[in-house]
């Protein structure tokens, strides 16, 4: 079994450093199911690949496996397993990479920390559930998927597509954290561990997950198939993992938006937003305001300071960040003349929901652009058909200004969870659809520093019907 890791960073044969082999050698290392080799194919300083070679042995396995040898089946004998990408290639991977994964580089620390272009192949990579999921599990993380299935017979194309894909992986990320985004989601694609699961797992499951793990969208998925479907196992990972989170939520949510904050703060963007949405409520006149996707309410501290307004409910599909928002708030110690302006509710703004109808003014802040693209048109029904608020502010990232952010990697979103940025052309769009459809007017306009060629950094949409 084959993968390859690729790199155009200049030069391109810094990747020797970062995987600590160097190109010009052939390296070996023994498995308990067979033998690893890594080699590197090219190697200038236009470009490098290193591959990880994996030799199963399929006997020895069966014997070391079953001493006595109960178990005579052919399967135990003729497998996937030399030829398929599997959990053994995830071992593999953690055996042979190891110091790479700890983040070190004795010749070159800096460009450990430094997220370069890398872009793996796994030609023959089994994949339960088909296509969807390897797209389902590695876009959250910043890649561009290419997965092709692969046809069980090529002569025979009516036989169908085999369990097998053909994937490719491309993002600007640290090597250090592509290599944990593979010893994870390997198993978890091929979903047949080769070994037996036993609580240890947890630990390396997190060890290798705790940073991105428990805000993958899919971190169930992940968490049940690593684990091998072991329900006990799977509830204490899925505790833990979130107990972390539950622990210190701010730390959690400070770590989950270090990359936003630390692009945006130079130019103070929060703050500008926050100004620019209040001001746009207090324009409209509103007493009765919903803040959607309120994360950690700061809109609501703000907009409870405003004398005419009478009524603020902020929703959240999170109920963390609704803890959080009601720690920062001081709700359990609110006056209650105060306390009785203000509610958090937890829902979806993808589903109608009654509660949040009878409103002036809605601001939805930054939380368009966590909304999957199939969800926009649930979206856009639940507040401009059913919700109905005279006044609808809407900020978004303008994706053209990401440019000009120096610590933003090329072709980078700002936030790991976003899941699209847009153009003013691509927002500006959407607007007119939204105006047309449900009788609402639209003024676009820019917070931040307003760049002559692209633009503004945020872009603001205020509907008025
Ligand atoms: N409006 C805040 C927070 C923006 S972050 C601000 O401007 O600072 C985006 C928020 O949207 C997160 O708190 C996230 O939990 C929330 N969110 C994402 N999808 C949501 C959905 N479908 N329904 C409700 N809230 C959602």
């Amino acid at each position: 079994m084959l993968l390859t890791i690729s790199t155009d960073h200049r030069p391109a044969t810094d990747l020797g450093y970062l995987l600590h082999k160097n190109p010009s050698a052939h390296h070996r290392a023994e498995l308990g199911f067979g033998r690893a080799h890594v080699v590197y194919p090219e190697a200038s300083n236009e470009r490098c690949t290193a591959a990880v070679v994996v030799d199963v042995d399929p006997v020895g396995l069966v014997r070391r496996r079953a001493p006595r040898g109960h178990d005579f089946s052919l399967g135990q004998y003729v497998n996937d397993r030399p030829y398929a990408t599997s959990s053994f290639m995830s071992v593999a991977l953690g055996k042979v990479f190891s110091t790479a994964m700890a983040g070190r580089s004795k010749e070159r620390p800096e460009l450990v920390e430094q997220a370069i272009a890398l872009e793996v192949s796994l030609p023959v990579t089994p994949c339960r559930g088909g296509e969807d999921v390897a797209h389902r599990l590695f876009e959250p993380l910043g890649y561009e998927v290419t997965a092709q299935a692969i046809p069980l017979d090529p002569r025979f194309p009516q036989w169908g597509d085999s369990q097998y894909v053909d994937l490719t992986l491309t993002a600007t990320v640290t090597l250090k954290g592509l290599l944990e985004h593979l010893v994870v989601l390997l198993p978890v694609l091929d979903d047949d561990k080769h070994y037996w699961v036993g609580p240890d797992e947890i630990d390396k499951l997190l060890r290798r997950g705790g940073d991105w793990l428990s805000r993958h969208p899919e971190r169930e998925l992940i968490t049940r198939r690593y684990l091998r479907h072991d329900r006990r196992l799977t509830r204490e990972a899925l505790g833990r993992l979130m107990e972390e989170d539950l622990e210190d939520p701010d730390e959690a949510e400070t770590r989950y938006d270090a990359r936003e904050h630390a692009v945006e703060r130079p130019i103070h963007l929060n703050e500008r937003r926050l100004e620019a949405v209040l001001r746009a409520v207090r324009a409209s006149g509103a007493r009765r305001v919903l803040d959607l996707g309120c994360g950690e309410g700061k809109l609501i501290g703000e907009l409870l300071r405003v004398r005419g307004i009478e009524q603020v409910v902020g929703v959240d599909v999170s109920s963390r960040m609704l803890d959080v928002a009601a720690q920062r708030l001081h709700l359990d110690t609110m006056a209650p003349s105060q306390r009785a302006r203000v509610d958090l509710l937890h829902g979806s703004l993808t589903y109608r929901d009654a509660r949040l109808v009878g409103f002036d003014a809605a601001a939805v802040a930054e939380v368009i652009e966590h909304l999957d693209p199939s969800r926009l048109g649930s979206f856009e029904r639940a507040v401009f058909a059913h919700a109905r608020p005279s006044t609808v502010i809407v900020t978004t990232p303008n994706i053209e200004y990401n440019v000009r952010f120096e610590s933003l990697p090329a072709g980078a979103l700002r936030h790991r969870d976003h899941r699209f940025e847009w153009t003013r052309a691509e927002l500006a769009n959407w607007c007119a659809q939204i105006t047309t459809r449900h009788g609402y007017t639209v003024a676009l306009s820019g917070i931040g520093p307003e760049d002559a060629t692209v633009g503004p950094p945020t872009q603001m949409a205020v509907f008025s019907r």
